[in-house]
């Protein structure tokens, strides 16, 4: 698959820089993970690479484009950005956030078309929140709040899906359906991913590359289909102090566990 997304010397944060000279290319179709403990500059790097931090530098380029060129709303047409936090739309239904998605697409005040309301229908669907649909968003739970953003992020229907801490709402069963929905999303090869995530035996099972962060710098990067389990062990235990990865013999599963 083509290069979907690419990053040139990016630099990002607020009164100082954060995130530190970062280079690197998503494939159209590739989930790639980013870890990195609390304060590394995960959340800087996705706001970095959407342009909604002031002080930044480098280049963002997504299917070739050079991404300082376009309008806020042109860049979201090419990226969707799940923050790690959103906050709630009280008196808004959840169909009506599902349909703002389409904003960057149709502009403001626009009653939604029959493209859009079968958008909204699908991802719902998807994401497993068909039966929420007419429900007032700020009376839902937490995980079922971010399960309705992620399926707000899969209606703008963006090439690029940056997502922070997806998941961090989310039950065991529903964390495994949303990357399970995700690679779906991805298989055709017409959008890639970068998500961060905080536990690492769930970014071996489902990411196809990692991205490791320290200090807002690029210190690795792990293929687990591909790598050993030495190296992945090597790499993830300077990253976590203690952690020990450990190897299912009948699936070939990574596990991880802390000593
Ligand atoms: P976490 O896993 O806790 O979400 P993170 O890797 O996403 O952490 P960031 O939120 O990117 O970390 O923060 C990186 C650094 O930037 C931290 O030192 C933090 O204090 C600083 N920082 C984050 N947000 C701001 C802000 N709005 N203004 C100033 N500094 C900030
Ligand atoms: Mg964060």
């Amino acid at each position: 698959m083509g290069t979907m997304l690419e990053v040139r010397n990016l630099w990002a944060g607020y009164t100082d820089f954060v995130v530190r000279d970062l280079s690197f290319a998503v494939a159209g179709g590739e989930l790639v993970g980013i870890l990195g403990r609390n304060g590394s500059g995960k959340s800087t790097l996705l706001r970095g690479l959407t342009f909604g931090l002031r002080r930044r530098q480098g280049q963002v380029l997504v299917q070739g484009e050079d991404c300082a060129a376009l309008s806020p709303r042109q860049r979201a047409r090419r990226m969707a950005l799940l923050p790690q936090h959103t906050p709630t739309s009280p008196g808004l239904r959840v169909e009506e956030v599902l349909e703002l998605g389409r904003y960057p697409w149709e502009g403001p005040l626009r009653p939604p078309g029959s493209q859009t309301r079968e958008l909204v229908r699908r991802a719902a669907e998807q994401f497993g929140i068909a039966g929420l649909l007419y429900r007032d968003c700020a009376a839902l739970s937490q995980g079922q709040r971010q399960l309705v953003q992620l399926a707000r992020v899969a209606v703008q229907g963006a090439p690029v899906l940056l997502l922070d801490e997806p998941n961090s709402a989310l039950d065991f069963p529903n964390t495994h359906q949303f990357f399970r929905t995700l690679t779906g999303l991805l298989a055709g090869g017409e959008r890639c991913a970068l998500v961060v995530l905080h536990d690492p035996a769930l970014a071996l099972r489902w990411c196809g590359r990692l991205l490791l962060l320290e200090e807002g710098r690029l210190v690795g990067e792990l293929r687990p289909g591909e790598t050993g389990l030495h190296e992945v062990q090597s790499a993830l235990g300077r990253l976590y102090p203690g952690l020990q990865v450990r190897q299912d013999r009948e699936s070939g599963r990574l596990f991880c566990a802390m000593e």
